[in-house]
């Protein structure tokens, strides 16, 4: 849980600005959409939240704090994206181990979160199993308990089911939706699909050519011409 707050966010690549004139607020707890085009700088935006781009200019500040310059790994924020990208000599306990090892924590301990984790997205019992013996739809579900498990304060998911069937899909944002509340876990989630942000969204971001455009609740969004 965590407060976000872009500051007149540009980034260029070139002569060209990826984003411009980004300002916005991303209250503790909230499930922020981005909603937009391809293109219209949605990724980009992300990956400076989370510290993979540094904007070429404004700021970056989490619960107050400028973290513009800080690197990823020193952020309170976790990204989910749209390929898993699981590691495939490993099993699903320890895929999901991984970063809580590089922390330092006992073995119970470990053992205790990543259950933890497993029995939020579903997959009690899968510790043992290969990645590669998972439907597309557990691979993800590995994928957002890898994050979740480092107790991030803020959940970034760059189009998170883009490559899943419209059923998984309306299915996992339905338990997205459910464990961002649970955890109260602000939760920034990129989609080119409006009826996915109108149906998950506390707020919804809409952007177009690297600005944004509007603003407001599903509601509000909804009632646009
Ligand atoms: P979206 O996520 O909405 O599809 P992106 O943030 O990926 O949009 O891209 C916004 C714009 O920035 C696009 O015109 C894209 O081509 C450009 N862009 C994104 N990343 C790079 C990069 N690494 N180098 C050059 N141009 C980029
Ligand atoms: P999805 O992974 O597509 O969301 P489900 O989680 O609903 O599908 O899977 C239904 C059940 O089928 C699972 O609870 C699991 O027991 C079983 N199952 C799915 N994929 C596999 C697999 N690769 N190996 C063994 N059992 C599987």
């Amino acid at each position: 849980m965590a407060k976000l707050e872009l500051k007149g966010i540009e980034k260029r690549y070139g002569n060209m600005a990826a984003v411009s004139d980004i300002s916005l607020e991303i209250a503790s707890g909230e499930l922020v959409c981005l909603l937009g085009p391809s293109g219209s700088g949605k990724s980009t935006l992300l990956r400076i939240m989370g510290g993979f781009e540094k904007p070429t200019a404004g700021s970056v500040l989490i619960d107050g704090v400028d973290v513009t310059a800080s690197a990823p790994e020193n952020r309170p924020t976790a990204m989910v994206f749209q390929s898993h990208a699981l590691w495939t000599h490993m099993n699903v306990f320890e895929n999901i181990a991984f970063g809580l090892k590089l922390r330092k924590l006992s073995r119970a301990e470990i053992a205790r979160k990543v259950d933890a984790a497993l029995d939020l997205v579903g997959l009690t019992g899968y510790g043992k199993r290969s990645p590669l013996r998972l439907s597309g739809g557990q691979q993800q579900r590995v994928a957002i308990a890898r994050c979740i498990v480092l107790e991030p304060k803020i959940l970034l998911m760059d189009e998170p089911f883009a490559s899943l069937d419209q059923h998984l899909r309306e299915r996992l944002r339905e338990e997205v939706r459910n464990i961002q509340r649970e955890l109260g876990i602000t939760t920034v989630f990129v989609t080119h699909g409006q009826d996915e942000a109108l149906a998950i969204a506390d707020r919804v971001v809409v952007m177009s050519v690297g600005k944004i455009n509007q603003v407001g609740g599903p509601a509000d969004i909804y009632a646009q011409p």
